[in-house]
């Protein structure tokens, strides 16, 4: 038998699958409505319609779900590893039986294409089955002091209840990256998804449910009023740790409020990732990698290549190939065959991406291809490759957040390193050479926690995913994706 096969047929009907959504807060396994009955309105960017009416927590609510959290940490701290693993392992299964629901709620919601939408179900998925099975290894230390007189012996416990707050551009990925270790360390918490997006995790805590996790392990508090619900967390003294996903801007904000009470905190914040392109690279392979790097999620990703930094003596062919590429790109309804490129999630990133545009031309930059947006409803941007773009262009210190590639030429490597190292962000890099010195040389010279070598594509469960600089704080996912949530203890033991 195969536990991972999808249960339902592609093209499952996402009004259908969103209809039968429980929509309300998740406080202590059960579905309750906001204490003022207040509810919000999730659309789907590609057409405007509303999809649902979702609960809308206030700072009563907060207060309910930490209070479960903090009153649920010391039972659940004491169940066994592998009961743990394997709730992790069976909403793992449930997550892939599922895959074609939870791939129709994301697009409906966020709009990114269902094939994109499937691949993160998998990607997703695929950091409950990590954490499940490291939930088993969590080890410690016996050693003994440098006299001999006394032993030492280290262990690992759970932080304490954490509070988790998710971006909208990976609705399930980023919930998954920090329950999966939360529940593997054996930590309670508290859990705000993005509001433009709350649909998927909703179904997801569903998931949860039904593969047995305890009552007030998980509490989720969807809400139109972040800072209010999560401030109420920050400052209840219940909560340990914080974990973010988001802008640097309010990663600056939760670390402030997590110094108020010394909170564990790990934050996953924005980029400004640089694509360089060596002369020596192979520039089919960099333009398939620049297509993956730029285009994912329709360039709505943190790790979206920003710069494309490119020696001059090949900037013209890369240029012309990626433009090719593409131009020959479908924009549309992410729920149509054939998509490509779905809609930017609302007017205020459509804006901001068409004005990075036109600042970058009346900087001296030229359009190759794109540069516009498409003549119909939703929030749609044509795929955009810009060439000779000057370093003061606005976009060169912004995250773009949609599907345009700045091409910026440089003649050396160190020129190269210096530009892509010109940001406050170090999330991720990418580069492509033949060279093996050149690369481990430049791989190394790059201020960021991680670099793609000849490929546009870094995320995985099984490696560390973070950055340095103003991109964050700690790890996601790899061998150490549990350590952030968990606290060493020695006992020191006379001999
Ligand atoms: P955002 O505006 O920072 O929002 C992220 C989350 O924080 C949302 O749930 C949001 O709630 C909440 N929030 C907003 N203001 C808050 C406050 N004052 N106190 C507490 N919570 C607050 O970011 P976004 O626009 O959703 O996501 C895009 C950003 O995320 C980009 O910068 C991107 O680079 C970054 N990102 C980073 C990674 C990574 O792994 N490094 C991954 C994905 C995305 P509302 O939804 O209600 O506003």
């Amino acid at each position: 038998m195969t536990l991972t096969a999808p249960r339902t047929p592609a093209g499952t009907d996402a009004r259908t699958v969103i209809a039968n959504l429980k929509t309300g807060l998740f406080l202590s396994n059960e579905w309750v409505d906001a204490t003022e009955g207040k509810t919000f309105t999730v659309e789907n960017p590609a057409t405007g319609e509303v999809l649902a009416q979702v609960a809308d927590g206030s700072v009563a609510d907060a207060e309910r779900a930490i209070q479960a959290a903090g009153a649920a940490q010391r039972d659940w701290a004491k169940t066994s590893p592998r009961e743990r693993s394997e709730i992790l392992r069976r909403a793992y299964d449930l997550i892939i039986e599922r895959t074609e629901e939870l791939a129709a709620i994301m697009t409906a919601e966020m709009g990114k294409p269902l094939a994109e939408a499937r691949g993160e179900v998998a990607y997703g998925a695929e950091f409950f089955r990590w954490f499940s099975e490291e939930a088993v290894r969590i080890s410690g230390d016996y050693t003994t002091t440098g006299d001999g007189k006394n032993r030492i012996l280290v262990t690992r416990g759970p932080v304490g209840p954490c509070v988790l707050v998710t971006p909208w551009n990976f609705p399930l990925a980023m919930g998954t990256r920090k329950i999966g270790p939360a529940i593997a360390a054996g930590c309670t918490m508290v859990f705000k998804p993005a509001a433009q997006t709350p649909l998927t995790s909703l179904a997801l805590v569903q998931i949860l449910k039904e593969a047995g996790l305890p009552a007030g392990v998980l509490n989720v508090v969807t809400t139109s009023k972040a800072s209010a619900v999560v401030g109420n967390w920050m400052s209840s003294g219940i909560a340990r740790k914080v974990s973010f996903t988001g802008s640097t801007e309010v990663g600056k904000i939760l670390l402030t409020q997590a110094a108020e009470n010394v909170m564990r905190s790990s934050m996953e914040l924005g980029g400004n990732a640089p694509f360089i392109v060596c002369a020596d690279a192979n520039i089919d392979r960099a333009v398939d990698g620049a297509m993956m790097a730029k285009l994912r999620n329709m360039g709505e990703a943190c790790t979206a290549a920003n710069r494309f930094l490119v020696h001059r003596s090949v900037a013209a062919e890369f240029t012309e190939k990626l433009a090719k590429r593409m131009s020959a790109l479908t924009v549309g309804d992410g729920s149509e065959t054939g998509t490509d490129i779905g809609p930017l999630v609302d007017q205020a990133g459509l804006d901001k991406v068409q004005s990075f545009v036109d600042d970058a031309v009346e900087r001296g930059a030229s359009v190759v291809v794109g540069g516009n947006r498409p003549e119909r409803p939703g929030y749609f941007y044509t795929p955009t490759v810009l060439s000779d773009v000057s370093a003061d262009s606005a976009l060169m210190s912004a995250e773009i957040f949609g599907p345009v590639a700045p091409v910026i030429p440089f003649d050396d490597e160190d020129e190269a390193i210096r530009i892509a190292n010109d940001t406050e962000w170090g999330l991720v890099g990418y580069l492509f050479t033949q060279d093996i010195d050149r690369a481990l040389r430049l791989g190394d010279e790059l201020e960021v926690g991680m670099v793609g070598l000849n490929t546009g594509l870094v995320s995985n469960p099984a490696a560390p995913f973070g950055g340095v600089k103003q991109s964050g704080l700690g790890r996601e996912g790899g061998k150490v994706g549990i350590d952030e949530f968990l606290e060493y203890k020695y006992l020191a033991i006379p001999r």
